[in-house]
């Protein structure tokens, strides 16, 4: 695995230079609507510390870290209404995940049917 690149586009936002369109906030974790949505709601969630995706996160992140990633995810889906109807969680991982930014994000994604959970293999 690829080791933390501090240039990728989500540590600059954190770092406050890239602006980004904020759904919540606190201590571990910064969720913000996704530039190119995929659905009606689709916000990315991602912590604060320095982790490349999900796999590195949960084998190097503290149970506090771990705990306050998923509480985020269930406070997003509660802002903007999505649990209401439902929703649908993923993160990427890795080349064959389809990962473009290199820092851990779970796509929060709703206010509408999501359809077939991937599209059908030829
Ligand atoms: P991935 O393919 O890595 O799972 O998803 C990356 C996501 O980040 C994509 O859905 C893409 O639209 C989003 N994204 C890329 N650059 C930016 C940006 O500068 N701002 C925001 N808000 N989202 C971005």
């Amino acid at each position: 695995m690829a080791s933390y690149d501090d240039n990728n586009i989500f540590a600059k936002i954190l770092r406050g230079e890239i602006p980004c369109n904020k759904c919540d906030e606190d201590d571990l974790t910064l969720s913000f609507y996704d530039i190119a949505p995929q659905a009606p709601v689709h916000v990315l969630v991602i912590p604060k510390g320095r982790y490349v995706d999900y796999a590195n996160f949960v084998a190097h992140a503290s149970v506090e870290e771990i705990a306050g990633f998923s509480a985020a995810i269930h406070r997003v889906a509660e802002k903007t209404g999505i649990s209401e109807t439902g929703y649908r969680i993923i993160s990427n991982i890795g080349n064959d995940g389809h990962q473009d930014v290199p820092h851990l994000h779970m796509h929060v994604l709703g206010g509408g049917a999501m359809g077939p959970m991937l599209a059908k293999r030829p």
